[in-house]
């Protein structure tokens, strides 16, 4: 469970962050660029990284639009959060890669701010050309993604989802084996750990 004192941490640091996040949500908007020619988009968040004292790689895996930003150290779970931020020829921002930028970055701001005393490593990329580009696919060929443990990022969406299928998801049934309980007796519950969890 996350301490008050990380919770507390992570919530300064994106408070503090808000306004340049916000200002770059915006800006990516304003200004939609097709992929692989995401200039400003990645120059304005290699921009705030760097104002924040993060060492950023502009350019990667034979893109000059891509990024990458690490805070922490080996040794621990490697996580990366993924940043989309091209737009849609004669639409813009569509599906909203600007909010996919903003939040990856506000993110990455948030776990590297804890980090250190997690332990482990947290990783910002940004990925170009996700509109049929195929950018992300350039990143894992030249061994981008290697050595990582989990690469996420967020999607907006106009309702709540539970599942979304997408054509590199992998789907798993895990069934969980232990007693469940009522939720005025939540003590006759037992947790699953205690007896083992298996894959169905
Ligand atoms: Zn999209």
């Amino acid at each position: 469970m996350l301490s008050a004192e990380l919770s507390r941490v992570i919530d300064a640091t994106v408070d503090e962050a808000r306004p340049a996040l916000v200002k770059l949500s915006r800006d990516i908007h304003a200004n939609p660029e097709l992929r692989f020619e995401e200039h400003k988009a990645s120059a304005w968040i290699a921009e705030l990284l760097r104002a924040r004292g993060f060492d950023v790689e502009h350019g990667l895996a034979g893109m000059s639009t891509a990024l990458r930003a690490k805070r922490g150290s080996a040794g621990g779970a490697r996580v990366a959060i993924l940043g989309e931020y091209d737009a849609l020829p004669e639409i813009g921002h569509a599906c909203g890669h600007n909010l996919i930028a903003t939040s990856a970055v506000g993110a990455f701001l948030a776990a590297a701010a804890v980090v250190d005393r997690t332990g482990g490593e947290v990783l910002f990329l940004g990925t170009p050309a996700e509109e049929g580009g195929g950018g992300k696919i350039r990143m894992i060929e030249r061994g981008v993604f290697e050595g990582l443990d989990a690469a996420m990022m967020f999607h907006p969406f106009d309702r709540d989802m539970l599942a979304h299928t997408a054509l590199a998801s992998t789907w798993l049934t895990m069934k969980f084996i232990g007693a469940p309980a009522p939720a005025a007796a939540p003590h006759d519950g037992r947790l699953p750990w205690r007896h083992g969890m298996r894959f169905a």
